[in-house]
């Protein structure tokens, strides 16, 4: 979803952005606007985040499975190893992406219970290893750590579906990058945060498109941007930052208690994920107890506009996504759904 007066300024600039006269779909990518643009972004990603000095921020095409592949290309070498925390399908891509390039080592996985808990973090990482990648909210399953943890090699995280959503010490994170589809506006773009010492640890040669150092030294206009994609970006990370990241973060907690009390008390449903700790406040997935009802609610969602609530096909059953822009109100209009089943 995305804020109604995100949308509506959207709109506006497609008419006339700023006094250019010209469209925000017609601005040349090396415009003094949209030089502007990023530099707005970068700016209030590295607020939000509460990011030291030490840290670049691009914003790069390509979605998640690009950086799948440009993470072991510009920081795993053939004969290097790096290691992989696996909580789902997301983490289990990256992981293999890393195999066309160097050595991998999965330190933990929970794919033998189809991912309804975390996996342990590796009491123990070697510093032999060139970095460790996990994703801090699993889409799928419905699984997010709930802190960074501190690690003596490079982290590296995936933060596609919880970025901006809640506090967090992301100064612990070597790298993290997030699509802009789930929290922050919509397809096309990727912010990627780097801490500057990365940028000398690039270990092979490569073309300067898939290189962060040229993606950093062109300051995320390399080849023709996605200026609208990140446009919509700019727009969503100013509503964040007006509502406030405190009053997001417990905007969004209170609409996960809200729809997991219900699920928890329900006669209907049971959660995915019954280890409490190990919950996402992002995507709550449930299952129905009889395809019976799987088929009634989804014909009541339909009924009362509640698109998109169908679950992932590994997990079945419903997936109710929390992005930020989903309001509270939103979550007690599903959960009076709920309860008239
Ligand atoms: C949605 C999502 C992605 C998206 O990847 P694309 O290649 O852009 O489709 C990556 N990682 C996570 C955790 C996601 O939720």
């Amino acid at each position: 979803m995305l804020p109604a007066e995100v949308l509506a300024q959207a709109q506006e600039a497609i008419m006339a952005y700023q006094n250019t006269g010209m469209s925000v779909l017609e601005l040349p990518h090396r415009s003094m606007e949209v030089a502007a643009m990023i530099s707005e972004c970068n700016a209030l990603t590295m607020e939000l985040c509460e990011l030291d000095d030490n840290y670049e921020v691009i914003w790069m095409q390509g979605g998640g499975r690009m950086q799948f592949c440009m993470i072991p290309m510009n920081f795993l070498a053939d004969n290097d190893t790096a290691g992989f925390i696996d909580s789902g399908f997301w983490a289990e891509e990256a992981f293999s992406y890393a195999t066309y390039y160097g050595q991998v080592n999965l330190l933990a996985t929970s794919k033998a219970i189809n991912y309804c808990r975390l996996p342990e973090w590796p009491k123990e990482v070697s510093d032999q290893l060139s970095y460790l990648h996990f994703t801090t909210n699993n889409t799928i399953f419905g699984t997010q750590w709930p802190e960074i943890p501190e690690c003596d090699v490079p982290l590296i995280a995936d933060m596609s579906s919880d970025i901006f959503s809640r506090r967090r010490n992301y100064n612990r994170c070597a790298v993290f990058y997030a699509v802009a589809q789930k929290n922050v506006g919509i397809p096309g773009a990727t912010m990627v945060a780097i801490r500057k010492d990365m940028l000398d640890r690039i270990v092979r040669p490569l073309p300067p498109m898939l290189n962060y150092k040229e993606h950093v030294k062109e300051k995320s206009v390399l080849n023709t941007a996605n200026v609208f994609s990140i446009y919509l970006s700019l727009l969503m990370l100013r509503w964040i930052k007006a509502k406030g990241i405190d009053a997001i973060e417990k905007e969004n907690a209170d609409k996960a208690k809200l729809l997991y009390k219900a699920i928890d008390n329900s006669e209907f449903f049971k959660p995915h994920v019954k280890y409490k700790a190990d919950r996402s406040l992002m995507n709550v997935c449930f299952t129905a107890n009889t395809p019976e009802i799987e088929k009634n609610f989804l014909k009541l969602c339909d009924e009362n506009n509640i698109t998109g609530i169908k679950g992932h096909r590994s997990v079945g059953g419903f997936r109710a996504s929390l992005y930020n822009a989903v309001s509270l109100a939103d979550v007690k209009e599903l959960f009076r759904v709920m309860d008239a089943l």
